[in-house]
């Protein structure tokens, strides 16, 4: 599959449930992304996906909107884990749930991340959580310790997966999707597909549908960019000279 989408369907047309249109509605966004019309029938369908997008092409609602669709809410314990390289991500990922959401009653979603104490993540998940979203690290660590269950798991959302290679973390990446329940859906989503995400992709995802999203140049073509090195003392004294 491909970036081309002819022409944009509409969020009506793409079989959410309603109280998450209502949401949409509220946030403003008017039309499906490409990234967003190609992932979310694929999610909805149950399918395992290979996404190579960039942040800003709105991967999150991608796969946010889907899922959500998908929940049980009566099952209080997680149904959906998203893994993402950096607490600033898990947080801005569980506020993006928490946002589409608006009309779910009774949905949670609980961040978990590395830096900072047990307590508070602790009475979220004994509250229950739909949608867990954490760094791998503190992930893993509530698993073993037995505070954060995934038996119920439907579905795995690994966010930015290349970053979290380059920060190291693709061996706790590993762990966690090794004690994954044998019925599970995965989508995975990188920027770039370096050999140990296409590893990781080939071993857990089950006859993926790739979908990848070019992002064009943002630059207008009738702007010419030039540079000047200077040393860091002399930035403000350059610019004013060369303005
Ligand atoms: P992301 O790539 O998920 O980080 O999203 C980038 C930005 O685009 C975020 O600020 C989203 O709120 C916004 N966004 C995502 N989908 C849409 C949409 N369909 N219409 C308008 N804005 C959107």
């Amino acid at each position: 599959m491909t970036s081309e989408v002819p022409s944009l369907p509409k969020f009506s047309e793409l079989n959410l449930i309603e109280p998450l249109l209502k949401g949409l509605d509220e946030v403003g966004y008017e039309t499906p992304s490409p990234i967003q019309a190609l992932t979310i029938p694929l999610v909805l369908d149950g399918r395992d996906v290979l996404g190579q997008a960039q942040t800003g092409t709105g991967k999150t609602a991608a796969f946010a909107l889907p899922l959500l669709s998908k929940l049980d809410l009566q099952q209080k314990d997680p149904q959906v884990l998203v893994l993402a390289p950096t607490r600033e991500l898990a947080i801005q990922v569980a506020e993006a749930f928490q946002k589409y959401a608006k009309y779910l009653k009774g949905f949670h979603v609980a961040p978990i991340y590395g830096g900072q104490d047990y307590s508070g993540q602790l009475r979220m998940l004994r509250r229950g959580a739909h949608v867990v979203v954490g760094t791998p690290g503190r992930v893993m660590d509530h698993m073993r310790k037995g505070t954060l269950k995934l038996g119920n798991l439907k579905c795995l959302v690994l966010d930015e997966a290349d970053e979290m290679l380059r920060m190291g973390f693709i061996d706790d990446v590993e762990w966690v999707l090794d004690q994954l329940p044998e019925q599970r859906q995965i989508a995975l989503f990188s920027a770039t597909m370096p050999t140990a995400i296409r590893r990781i992709a080939n071993n857990y995802l089950r006859e993926p549908e790739h979908v990848t999203i070019k992002v064009k140049t943002t630059t207008a073509e009738t702007i010419r960019q030039r540079y000047w090195t200077v040393s860091g003392m002399h930035k403000l004294d350059a610019l004013p000279r060369i303005l």
